[in-house]
């Protein structure tokens, strides 16, 4: 076959094919008859060429695909370049699908009569999952369409008024028509104006689900607005918008009923914090009861939860009014005693420093011995007024202690401070120096009546019966007799009746030791 042959049998497919004679239809067209023939073309090889020096399975997509000319391989080339990810590349095959839908469809309202047909075949195909022949197909007839277009149409309406060839509806805006008509289409605007406004108001505001029974009738309307005019269409609007209320109102219920859950197990908690806690004014019983009241009730109500919370709210608010009272009181109430203890504790401190008396014995204190000794030295240096002192010491009363007691001890201590309070003048003074150490200072007298005083206490002891729990003690106390005036000071009298006592115990105790 020779070329002339091809070139004519290459036009003759395009025309079968209904394309059109462009430079690239013809090319495509040329070699497949070039194939047909079996003739070796170098311009048709290019595509085979470049496919042999991809890899493998980009070899296989490209036959899988039929890729044939050299914008196809382009664009096959370009996308595998874009497809970063497979996500990406759906995401945004999704998208452009998405795009050309919307494109479609406003192309479909474009006032073309073939354009919108085109375009609404277009959508359909795009929706039923259409294969690459057929998309490929489609391609052509917007080709086809684009080639075709003639808009020498709008120069007919040019005895009517200015044309605007880019600007369709100003042209028409623009066009001397009579009043008549343009009354009508007021009017038809105004109902057009009416129809968007009623469709708007039919879809539910509250509820999420639009009713198919409302998107029905809406689209109606929309597509057609001057059925308004219509009585049954009358009575389907009203049957929409009652459904509309009942779909809002199931909104609105199911929304209280959740509420009412929370408000439920709120109240509940509530109810469980008050009995958990000690305090049980009447106030906190009387909001118990009116909670519990509430949770027998069954609510489906907007007004019920109202009241229901704002009972809670007071309740809270009442609570914790009342415990912070009782909190701010209290902490009061502890300040007030701990400052109390802390006086007492000084008091306690100041009345035991006061005191004079010796708690086991009763008798006079170390510091009140102290306090005597001071004014008989004074009365001493005033007047020459003399005085003895005597000091006792229990013989070996740790014995007492180690074999009876320490109770049985205090018992013999608190006898033997009877003993020299018997023995004793009115005028003189006794105290218990320390441990079971007693002193007793003797006014106006000197080492004889001293002694004397000694001797008779240690007889009436040695003679005493001291029992305790049915057992007798023996007992016996040993003691130091010195007077002031053989003294220069008063501690040098305290220190020789004591050095006295030492020799009395060295001595063999039960015995008065004295100069
Ligand atoms: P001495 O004949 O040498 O005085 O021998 P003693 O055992 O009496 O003397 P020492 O000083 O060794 O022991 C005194 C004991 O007195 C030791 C102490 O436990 C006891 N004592 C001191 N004060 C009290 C008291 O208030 N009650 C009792 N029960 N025992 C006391
Ligand atoms: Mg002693
Ligand atoms: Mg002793």
């Amino acid at each position: 076959m020779t070329i002339q042959g091809i070139i004519s049998r290459a036009v003759k497919r395009l025309e079968l094919e209904g394309k059109l004679l462009t430079p690239d239809f013809y090319a495509e067209a040329f070699c497949k008859e070039a194939d047909k023939a079996g003739m070796n073309v170098q311009d048709c090889q290019h595509v085979g060429k470049l496919t042999k020096t991809l890899n493998k399975e980009f070899q296989k997509e490209l036959t899988q695909y039929r890729i044939k000319t050299m914008a196809e391989l382009s664009r096959f080339l370009i996308s595998k370049i874009n497809r970063t990810n497979p996500t990406q590349c759906t995401q945004t095959l999704e998208a452009q699908s998405i795009f050309l839908k919307r494109i479609l469809q406003a192309i479909g309202v474009l006032h073309n009569k073939e354009a919108s047909e085109l375009a609404k075949k277009s959508i359909e195909l795009l929706n039923s999952n259409p294969s690459v022949s057929q998309i490929e197909q489609f391609r052509q007839l917007w080709i086809n369409f684009l080639t075709l277009y003639d808009d020498t149409f709008l120069n007919k309406l040019k005895v009517l008024g200015d044309i605007d060839a880019n600007d369709l509806k100003k042209t028409v805006e623009n066009l001397n028509l009579s009043v008549s008509s343009s009354e009508k289409l007021a009017s038809s605007m105004e109902l057009s104006k009416i129809s968007s406004l009623l469709i708007s108001s039919l879809v539910p505001s509250i509820a999420s689900s639009v009713n198919e029974q409302i998107a029905s009738l809406s689209q109606k309307i929309r597509e057609n607005p001057s059925l308004l005019d219509s009585v049954s269409v009358a009575e389907e609007i009203k049957a929409a918008i009652s459904l509309r209320i009942a779909l809002d109102k199931e909104s609105v219920t199911e929304m209280i009923r959740s509420l009412d859950g929370v408000l439920d197990k709120l109240s509940l908690r509530l109810i469980d914090m008050i009995e958990s806690s000690d305090s049980s004014t009447i106030e906190i019983q009387k909001i118990k009861k009116e909670l519990e009241s509430y949770n027998t009730e069954s609510i489906s109500n907007f007004k019920v939860a109202h009241k229901k919370l704002f009972t809670i709210a007071v309740a809270l608010e009442e609570n914790t009014q009342i415990l912070s009272k009782d909190l701010k009181e209290h902490s009061n109430e502890v300040k007030m005693l701990s400052k109390k203890i802390e006086l007492l504790e000084d008091e306690l401190a100041k009345a035991k420093e006061e005191s004079k008396e010796d708690f086991l014995t009763k008798l006079y204190n170390k510091r009140a011995l102290d306090e005597f000794l001071s004014i008989k030295e004074a009365e001493f240096g005033r007047y020459g007024h003399n005085f003895s002192i005597v000091f006792f010491d229990i013989d070996h009363f740790k014995a007492v202690n180690d074999t009876f007691g320490h109770e049985a001890g205090d018992a013999v201590l608190s006898a033997f401070a009877q003993i020299l309070k018997k023995e004793c003048r009115s005028v003189d003074v006794v105290g218990r120096f320390g441990g079971e150490e007693f002193m007793a200072i003797l006014s106006e007298t000197d080492t004889k009546g001293g002694v004397i005083f000694a001797e008779k206490v240690r007889q009436h002891v040695q003679k005493a019966r001291f029992m305790y729990k049915g057992e007798r003690i023996a007992v016996t106390v040993s003691s130091g007799v010195s007077e002031r005036k053989k003294h220069a000071s008063v501690q040098n009298v305290v220190n020789s009746a004591d050095e006295y006592l030492y020799k009395a115990k060295k001595d063999g105790r039960n015995q008065v030791a004295y100069k």
